[in-house]
C-alpha cells in the first residue's frame, strides 16, 4: 500500500498543461482509460471473489474476467469460471457510457479557473444536463477534499488563525438570511492553509469553542504556536496542546511588543477570499461547491489534474461494492443556460458560467 507522499508524487509524464492534455488524450480513448488507471482512478487488479485469483483486463470492453476453469462437483468436467464485472465499478466513472478521454477533458476544463459550460457543450457535444451532471461528480471531488484538507502547523510552527464573517445566504431551511462565517488557519512561513465554511450540512455553526475547537484540532497538529485574537472561544487552546499568543485586532495586526505574534498572513488570505466571493453569478446556496473548487485549484496550482485525479480515486475506491447514485449527493447548480431544445434564436446569448 502506497504512502500519502507516495499517492501524491506526481507520475513521470504528469505535468501536463492543459493544451498538452487535449493534444495527447482527444479521441484516445484507450490512452485516457490507462490515465485514469495509472492514478487508481480505474484499479490495476481485480481479484475474481470465487476463485480468489487475479482477473484478466478485457480492454475493449471495459472488463474483468476471471475465465479459470474449476472443478465441477466430483465429476471429472471442468467448467469455466464466469466472474465478470466492469472496468469502471464503483470508480468515479461508474455507469458512465460516455468515452473516457471525454470525461479526461471535461475534468482538464473543470480544473481551469475559468472553464465554461458552453466549451464543453460546443466542443465535446455534450448536454447541458451532462455537463450539469459532471460538474456535480466534480464537485464531489472537492466537496470531499475541503473536509479532508491536510493539516498544517506542528511543532514549533506558527500558525495564524481568524473567522471572518463571508456572505448572507438562505440556510436552516428559513426564509432569512443568516451569516455564514469562514474559519481557518496559515502557516506563516510555509503559507500552507485550511479555510472551513462554517456551515454543516443545511446548518449555519456558531463561532463558538464548541465548534471551533474541534477543528482545530482537526487542522493543525498538536505543538504548534497558534496565533489568534482575543475571541472567548480560543481561551481553551493552550490546554489542548497548542502555544497560544493572543494579539488584539483592534489596535493592530501586529503586536508592538513582539513583532513576531501578529496575523496579518491570515488577513491577506481572507482578502483573496472575499475578492473571489464578489465575483457575479455566484449563487448562496451553490457557496460551498464554488468555495470548495477555488480553494482545490488555489491549493493545488501545480499539476492540479493529477491531483484531482488522485482525490478522485480516494473517495470512489475503484471495485466498490457500493455503486455510484448518479446524479451525485452534491444538488446540481444550475447552468443559466438555457435548456438544450430551447433553440429560439431571439434569445440573448447566455451569459458565460465559468463558476
Ligand atoms: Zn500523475
Ligand atoms: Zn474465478
Amino acid at each position: 500500500m502506497a504512502s500519502e507522499e507516495e499517492r501524491r508524487a506526481v507520475c513521470p509524464g504528469c505535468d501536463v498543461d492543459y493544451l498538452r492534455v487535449i493534444k495527447r488524450f482527444h479521441s484516445e480513448p484507450e490512452e485516457a482509460v490507462e490515465f485514469f488507471r495509472r492514478h487508481g482512478v480505474l484499479p490495476s487488479e481485480v481479484y475474481c471473489p470465487d476463485c480468489q485469483e487475479p482477473c484478466k483486463l478485457r480492454k475493449d470492453k471495459h472488463q474483468w474476467y476471471c475465465g479459470r476453469y474449476k472443478k465441477y462437483g466430483n465429476t471429472k468436467k471442468r467448467v469455466q469460471c464466469s466472474f465478470c464485472v466492469s472496468d469502471y465499478k464503483g470508480s468515479f466513472l461508474d455507469n458512465t457510457h460516455l468515452p473516457a478521454w471525454q470525461i479526461l477533458l471535461f475534468i482538464n476544463h473543470w480544473i481551469q479557473k475559468f472553464w465554461n459550460h458552453d466549451v464543453i457543450i460546443t466542443c465535446l457535444k455534450w448536454s447541458t444536463k451532462t455537463s450539469v451532471d459532471w460538474r456535480s461528480f466534480c464537485s464531489e471531488v472537492t466537496l470531499s477534499w475541503l473536509q479532508n484538507q491536510p493539516p498544517i502547523g506542528g511543532p514549533g510552527v506558527v500558525v495564524e488563525i481568524d473567522e471572518t464573517f463571508f456572505v448572507r445566504a438562505k440556510y436552516d431551511r428559513g426564509r432569512d438570511l443568516r451569516d455564514v462565517w469562514l474559519f481557518g488557519g496559515i502557516e506563516r512561513v510555509g503559507k500552507r492553509f485550511f479555510l472551513v465554511f462554517l456551515v454543516k450540512g443545511n446548518q449555519v455553526l456558531d463561532r463558538s469553542a464548541a465548534t471551533l475547537v474541534p477543528i482545530i484540532k482537526k487542522f493543525i497538529r498538536l505543538g504548534s504556536i497558534v496565533n489568534s485574537d482575543g475571541w472567548a472561544a480560543y481561551r481553551r487552546l493552550a490546554d489542548e496542546g497548542y502555544t497560544h499568543r493572543v494579539i488584539n485586532h483592534k489596535e493592530a495586526f501586529v503586536d508592538p511588543d513582539d513583532p513576531t505574534i501578529n496575523t496579518q498572513t491570515i488577513e491577506r488570505l481572507w482578502r483573496d477570499v472575499k475578492e473571489w466571493s464578489k465575483r457575479p453569478g455566484l449563487r448562496t446556496e451553490y457557496f460551498e461547491q464554488y468555495f470548495s473548487r477555488y480553494l482545490f485549484l488555489h491549493a493545488n496550482r501545480e499539476q492540479t489534474l493529477h491531483h484531482f485525479l488522485i482525490d478522485a480515486a480516494a473517495l470512489y475506491t475503484p471495485q466498490s461494492d457500493q455503486p455510484r447514485e448518479r446524479p451525485g449527493a452534491v444538488p446540481a447548480i444550475p447552468t443559466g443556460l438555457p435548456p438544450k431544445d430551447d433553440d429560439d434564436p431571439d434569445d440573448p446569448p447566455p451569459r458565460p458560467l465559468y463558476l
